[in-house]
């Protein structure tokens, strides 16, 4: 009898109990990720800070109030969509993720994906779009732009913090509307088209950041 497939509920509170990297040790509990589980769009961060080691939830300080709110100029509400981390647990300090982190910890993304299995991708800040890219290539040179991610299309933006506090001239602010100004027209071009055997290309150019495969 073929194996079935785990929910992503079901993940999430394995999830829960993780102990596969040193981080367990300094959070208040895991963040493992929020919204529809059918979700078309998904999110993905860097990491829990304290508002959202304290909540269990991603992006409720700050920068996640950024996000919803432009998220809601354009009619969509969180529980529209998935919300998701590179990590599940919040780094002492909020310093970089560490790579043994990163490492350790995509095996709950990429089942996240999987199990989403979202038309669209956004990475907010460099390294979830570096981690899902497999790239070295900064966010700066990347953004806004459509790239390949197996069978789905993936959009990197600025993290919401980065632009909060506004980059050069308020740039990066901008350039954040603008990012998922494109990702939310995106997503409405890509659910306009016959699944899931015609996607379409994307209005912009259309780059791959690696040269070779994907990720998972
Ligand atoms: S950061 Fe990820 S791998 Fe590390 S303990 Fe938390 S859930 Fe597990």
């Amino acid at each position: 009898m073929p194996a079935v497939a785990r929910t992503l509920e079901a993940a999430r509170l394995e999830a829960l109990g993780c102990v596969r990297c040193a981080l367990n040790l300094g959070r208040t509990q895991v963040v493992y990720g929020t919204g529809s589980p059918d979700a078309d769009l998904l999110f993905v961060g860097e990491a829990p800070g304290r508002d959202e080691d304290l909540q269990g939830e991603p992006f409720v300080g700050r920068a996640g109030q950024l996000l919803t709110s432009i998220l809601s100029e354009h009619g969509i509400a969180r529980s529209d969509i998935y919300i998701a981390n590179v990590l599940k647990c919040r780094p002492p300090n909020n310093r970089d993720p560490l790579p043994d982190e990163i490492e350790a910890c995509r095996p709950w993304l990429a089942e996240q994906i999987e199990r989403i299995d979202p038309l669209l991708i956004v990475t907010l800040g460099n390294f979830s779009t570096k981690l899902l890219l497999e790239t070295s290539v900064g966010i700066s040179k990347l953004h806004g732009k459509t790239y390949r991610f197996g069978e789905r299309w993936l959009i990197p933006t600025f993290h919401p913090s980065a632009a909060l506090r506004g980059g050069p001239n308020g740039s990066t602010t901008r350039d954040l509307r603008t990012d998922i100004a494109f990702a939310v027209d995106t997503i409405g071009r890509l659910r306009a088209q016959p699944q899931p055997t015609a996607r379409p290309e994307p209005q912009r150019e259309t780059e791959r950041a690696s040269s070779e495969g994907q990720l998972f």
